[in-house]
């Protein structure tokens, strides 16, 4: 799939400074704005890529602003959690865990923020 990885962000900081959180991934269109993870770091995370890819093709299906708007849409029906969109990245980014065990599978998790934009969070130890 086309897509841009762009390190150090500048709205990836915003977003990671307002939200409080250690990392964040951020997409737009087909760039994926980083803050906080190294662009090495986060290509070698199987999981987040196909999670962060996931928000790439929607942005593609739905055209930018339509997106965005079925995203903010979807998050004050069923809140951010159960965002539709944020459910199918879920299972594209938990496809590869199959291996792994139960401790593993938690560090690995992703989180949406809360944030009315597909932006999402890793915790770190
Ligand atoms: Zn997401």
């Amino acid at each position: 799939m086309d897509f841009k990885v762009v390190e150090r962000s500048f709205f990836a900081r915003i977003a990671r400074v307002v939200l409080k959180s250690n990392n964040v991934a951020m997409v737009l269109g087909k760039t994926i704005h980083l803050s906080g993870v190294s662009r090495d770091a986060f290509l070698k995370d199987e999981g987040w890529v196909a999670h962060e890819l996931c928000h790439i093709r929607q942005f593609r299906e739905h055209g930018f602003f339509r997106f965005l708007w079925l995203y903010l849409k979807e998050s004050w029906r069923v809140g951010y959690y159960n965002n539709k969109y944020e459910v199918e990245a879920r299972v594209e980014g938990m496809k590869h865990r199959r291996h792994m065990n139960p401790t593993q599978k938690t560090a690995s998790a992703i989180t949406p923020t809360g944030a009315p934009l597909p932006i999402d969070t890793k915790k770190t130890e």
